[in-house]
């Protein structure tokens, strides 16, 4: 028997298996309990984590990727970036109230913006740089180190985001300053470095993932420049650059980096990566971190697919310095199967969450020593079921897919045109007024769909309750004056779980939790199958909210690329082909509304942005898809049938093009955020159609004033033609009050008002 090749792990799920960790600190947020309870329960926690990974049989174990909120919140408040207006004294330690003020914000200090880690749906808090004295005000990793030590009797590998993709990510850090600013932060980040090494630890995990985005001008001579620097400053520590999502490139440059080892993707492209290494040889003073599993997604690798890249890797580096890993941080997938008793066997017995990754993990590593790896049997009979699953193989699927024409992504008049008929059609005023689609979810709503959901409550009660729901939003709607109404989303839970629990194709888990910012979690459904239309999803709703009022109904679905990035999906199809699924099912759906006499409807993409690939010459393929699949969903109804879309938190300038491709009547996006940076994208005036910018946050409770929007409306027309501008919330208002909520509408079509008056 040869011996098993090492294993280690980049990171674990932080909210435990029944979320305690949100539990725990919203607790905490609510005053129920205090800092000595919270770090109890929290440190808990973290050492289960530890636990269960020994347990696993782990060689590596990650320490100081928990975290109490977000990952890159505490490397800024480490290295002391703390923006001025939170009031910090210099060289202070963060105290708890400080550290959760700049992820939450608090009286008179907005909180620090989050945005998206890559291109997962985890967000991370934005450093901002600002005129930061970068200061040593904690190790994280060496408390960590230390711990893992104590509590669990585990020499751990810290992990750290490294420097580079600190600075990337932060605000007040372009391409002209990050070079300077990593000379200000580099003895800060050596002294963190010089004190795990001091402390014994081995090696350290520095998280490079902004190095797979591409390499700009000068950064390679920038990476030289850190890990030259912090390989003198701690000789004793080996240094792991690790990367993720997508392939590092380019390779050869990045081996020549002064470290002790690269951690690699060989999920995303590891069929290049892994043929350069075969090709060029790895170097002598080098270890490779191969990313073999997918710490991305949930089902179960192959076993022999496993076992031929591990041979491969074998004959290419000697196996003391191989190591076998996830792709990346196993945060982005759920704590386990184990508890998913009621999920359709076929598909349960062919998932891998983080617990189940792991396991998989040290299989391979035995099996690719030439020792006995019993489960890689089991593995490879659950993916031969599911691959037969008839779910999985649907010939009226195979169809309609193949029955799509050209024609069938087309409006059937240009956009000057139907904008004609509709205005004919609508004869709304000028800078018209509408919400985003969603009304306050109350205690009620959810107490209500708990009730039916549990059986209390039957169809029919709970059916009549949401339809007393509707009336009652229709009339305040009414009473309020806007212009185009909705009926106020009160069926669904959330904007993915509503469609897939009607569309055919997924599979829901109980306890299938990820993270996705602070303590909030989502449950992603899974598309287990071919995605297909099985009836009206929306249509009796809206049908019942338009039969209530003279004004038109917004009907309001979610479009195919957000529900694609927003669910777990298939590995043996391409990503295109389920959009085009989910898309052509959603055609149906938009036919249905129409039918039944719906002359408005927004197909909801949120998620467009983020679904972008991370590497720039990906992006053009994706953007083809993805207009694709909303123009598949959208364009077959007649020319006065008014198609919205809305998008939440874009960045638009380089996709303007692509939503202008989208051809929808009008768009919906957010700005009161982003001081108007977005009306500065629409500047020059490419884009003819309609659009309705954000005038005010939902985000916060605060009710706006007129005034505030008003001069919002009149910055807006500066760049917009009045005609094309319609006037909106930046996002549906589930999470809002009744009472917030109507105040601030009025006021904005108060707002409204008053601007037309200017005109
Ligand atoms: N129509 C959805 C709502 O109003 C849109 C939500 C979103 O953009 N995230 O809730
Ligand atoms: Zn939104």
């Amino acid at each position: 028997m040869g011996s098993r090749i090492r294993t280690g792990n980049l990171g674990y799920p932080r909210i435990g298996e029944n979320r305690e960790w949100k539990t725990a600190l919203e607790a905490y947020w609510r005053g129920d309990i205090g800092e000595a309870e919270l770090d109890k329960r929290l440190q808990a926690r973290e050492t289960e984590n530890w636990l269960k990974q020994k347990a696993a049989g782990l060689d590596v174990i990650p320490v100081g990727d928990f975290t109490y909120y977000d990952h890159m919140l505490d490397m800024a408040v480490m290295m002391g970036v703390i923006p001025k207006r939170f009031g910090a004294v210099p060289g202070r330690p963060v105290s708890r109230e400080l550290y959760y003020a700049m992820a939450r914000g608090r009286e008179g200090a907005a909180a620090c913006e989050m945005t998206k880690w890559f291109n997962t749906n985890y967000h991370y808090i934005v450093p901002e740089l600002g005129d930061a004295q970068p200061e040593l005000l904690w190790n994280k990793p060496l408390e960590a180190f230390r711990a893992a030590r104590e509590r669990a009797g585990i020499h751990g590998r810290p992990v750290l985001v490294g420097l580079y993709t600190f600075l990337k990510l932060s605000k007040g850090c372009g391409p002209e300053e990050i070079g300077s600013q990593a000379e200000r932060f580099l003895p800060v980040y050596a002294r963190i470095l010089k004190e795990l090494e001091a402390e014994g630890a081995e090696w350290v995990q520095i998280d490079e993932p902004a190095i797979v985005t591409g390499l700009a001008p000068g950064d390679l001579r920038l990476l030289q420049r850190i890990y030259g620097s912090l390989a003198a400053e701690a000789p004793g520590l080996k240094l792991l650059i690790q990367t993720y999502f997508e392939a590092a490139e380019p390779l050869e440059e990045l081996l020549k980096l002064p470290v002790a080892g690269l951690g690699l993707d060989l999920v995303h492209d590891g069929g290049a990566t892994l043929r350069f290494i075969e090709r060029s040889g790895w170097p002598e003073d080098k270890t490779l971190a191969a990313g073999v599993i997918d710490g991305r997604g949930i089902w179960r690798a192959d076993p022999e697919a496993l076992s031929a890249i591990a041979e491969r890797l074998l004959a290419a580096v000697p196996a003391e310095r191989l190591l076998l890993q996830p792709s990346c941080s196993l945060l982005h997938v759920p704590v386990t199967v184990r508890t998913e008793t009621e999920l359709k066997p076929e598909v349960r017995a062919a998932l891998a969450f983080a617990d189940e990754k792991l396991e998989e993990l040290w299989q391979l590593g035995e099996a690719a020593g030439g020792g006995e790896a019993a489960e890689q049997g089991k593995s490879r009979a659950a993916l031969a079921v599911l691959r037969a699953l008839p779910e999985r193989n649907r010939a009226d699927v195979a169809a309609l897919e193949a029955g799509l024409t050209e024609a069938s992504e087309r409006r059937s008049e240009s956009f000057e045109r139907r904008a004609e008929l509709q205005r004919l059609r609508w004869k709304l005023p000028v800078l018209p007024t509408t919400t985003i689609g969603s009304f306050p979810q109350t205690a009620d709503v959810r107490q209500a769909r708990l009730k039916w959901r549990r059986g209390d409550w039957e169809n029919e009660r709970y059916q009549s309750f949401i339809r007393g729901q509707i009336r009652e939003a229709i009339g305040r709607q009414e009473d309020i004056g806007l212009d185009v109404l909705v009926h106020g989303e009160f069926e669904r839970t959330d904007m993915v779980e509503f469609f897939g629990e009607k569309l055919d194709g997924f599979l829901f888990t109980r306890g299938g939790w990820v993270q996705s910012y602070g303590s909030r979690c989502v449950k992603p459904p899974i598309i287990y199958g071919d995605v297909a239309w099985g009836g009206p999803m929306t249509v009796e709703e809206t049908a019942y909210a338009q039969s209530l009022t003279s004004s038109p109904v917004k009907g309001m679905l979610t479009g195919p690329v957000t529900i694609l990035a927003w669910s777990f999906l298939r590995d043996d199809i391409s990503r295109e082909r389920i959009a085009g699924q989910i898309a052509l099912a959603l055609r149906q759906e938009v036919l249905a509304l129409e039918e039944a006499g719906i002359g408005m409807i927004q197909v909801d993409e949120p998620a467009l942005r983020e679904g972008m690939p991370l590497k720039p010459d990906k992006r053009e393929d994706y953007l083809r898809w993805a207009v694709r699949a909303f123009r598949i969903a959208t364009s077959p109804v007649r020319p006065a049938t008014q198609i919205h879309t809305h998008m939440c938190y874009c960045e638009f300038s380089d996709m303007i093009d692509a939503i202008d491709a989208l051809d929808a009547d009008v768009i919906s996006i957010e700005s009161s955020r982003s001081h108007g940076e977005l009306v500065s994208a629409f500047e020059g005036n490419r884009y003819r159609k309609g659009i309705g910018l954000g005038v005010y946050d939902i985000h916060s409770p605060q009710v706006p004033d007129t005034e505030s929007m008003l001069s919002g409306i009149e910055r807006a027309l500066r760049v917009l033609a009045p005609g094309q501008f319609w006037i909106n919330p930046d996002c549906g208002l589930k999470t809002r009050g009744w009472a917030e909520t109507e105040a601030s509408l009025r006021h904005m079509v108060e707002a409204a008002r008053r601007a037309r008056a200017e005109l």
